[in-house]
């Protein structure tokens, strides 16, 4: 059970800076949100933890809500951590998030001081931490004041449960108002973490470009589009599959016209000699807004599979406007 990093870890990760921050990240981050889960099977997960982090991999991405049982995949990550990585603790960087449900009551979602400073709270317990490196708003709260959220993420900087802050799914203007108000109070903004993949452009239309103005780090989730964007639905849906598993990616998301640029995709893919999964990092990659690429995987050979998308980063304009082409038929 003896865990030793591998001496070559550093060897091909690449690492970016985060906006005009002095923090780097490992341009290839390793989300827990499925496949950590206390119904999901130990031995794997921590596989895939060590396995990450053998190779590069720095940064790892939880949230309070992730499992299933919601609070779990902070569970075996602080189970692996405590085990396993103990001795190297200060080579990571650790996120976690609050915003969504997570417990019963007034105080147990969206964007009140009293629910993101006790959330942490549980987070750090679960982990077995004194400290994350990153803390995010998960998600904009509509009925409480942004200088209340912002106030509580400067607070829990201050008290030295988190070195940085960031936001989550936040819109572009509300991105600028929150930037403004941290910037204020002295905590400035380190990342924003979007959904963005090549399906899914909605961060094209001003964030990104917010992002750029204010020096803020951006990392996509679900840069896969929760695995369509790999070989993994090509022919049918395998029954290991999220789609067959988890409701968060439901079979109505596999349109005809869909699968029909998937294998467009991945037919270029080929030609690259990359799989669809490699491009699909590759392609968020080469967007100068991106620190890192948070990726998901169910085994350590998707991993390898997706590490191996930073051997070939660049495109010819030809191929990102068949890209483009192809995503908005
Ligand atoms: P991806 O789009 O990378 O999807 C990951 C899934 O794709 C895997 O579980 C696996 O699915 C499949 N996959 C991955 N690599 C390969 C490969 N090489 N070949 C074939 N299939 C592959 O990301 P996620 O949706 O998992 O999101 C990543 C992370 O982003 C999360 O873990 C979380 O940390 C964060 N996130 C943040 C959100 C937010 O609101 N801030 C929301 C959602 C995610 P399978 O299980 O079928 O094998």
């Amino acid at each position: 059970m003896n865990y030793q990093a591998a001496s070559t870890r550093y060897n091909k990760m690449q690492y970016n800076r985060c906006g005009r921050s002095g923090l780097k990240l490992s341009a290839i981050s390793l989300g827990l949100w499925h496949n950590f889960g206390s119904e999901d099977v130990f031995s794997n997960a921590r596989d895939i933890l060590l396995h990450a982090f053998d190779n590069g991999i720095t940064h790892f991405d939880l949230a309070n809500n992730y499992g299933p049982v919601p609070g779990s995949a902070e569970e075996t990550f602080g189970k692996v951590l405590k085990q396993d990585m103990a001795a190297y603790r200060d080579e990571l960087v650790v996120s976690t998030k609050a915003g969504y449900y997570m417990w019963e009551g007034p105080y147990g979602e969206w964007g009140s001081k009293k629910y993101l400073v006790s959330s942490l709270n549980q987070s750090l317990k679960r982990m077995g931490l004194d400290y994350v490196d990153i803390f995010y708003h998960h998600r904009p709260d509509p009925d409480t004041p942004l200088e209340e959220t912002m106030a509580a993420l400067d607070l829990i900087v201050r008290q030295g449960k988190a070195l940085y802050v960031g936001l989550s799914n936040y819109s572009a203007e509300d991105t600028q108002k929150a930037e403004s108000i941290l910037r204020e109070l002295g905590t400035p903004c380190l990342i924003h973490q979007p959904r963005y993949n090549m399906f899914d452009r909605w961060v094209e239309d001003g964030l990104l470009e917010v992002l750029d103005k204010r020096g803020i780090g951006g990392i996509p989730f679900s840069p896969l589009a929760q695995g369509l964007l790999t070989d993994r639905y090509l022919k049918e849906i395998p029954s290991d599959s999220r789609m067959a598993k988890a409701h968060f990616l439901k079979e109505s998301a596999l349109t005809e016209v869909k699968r029909n640029a998937i294998v467009a995709l991945n037919e270029m893919a080929s030609k690259r000699n990359q799989s669809l999964a490699q491009m699909a990092i590759a392609w968020l990659l080469s967007n100068k807004t991106v620190t890192s690429v948070l990726v998901g995987a169910s085994s350590t050979k998707q991993l390898d599979n997706n590490l191996a998308a930073l051997d070939n980063l660049s495109f010819t304009d030809v191929e990102l406007k068949t890209i483009n082409e192809i995503c908005e038929p």
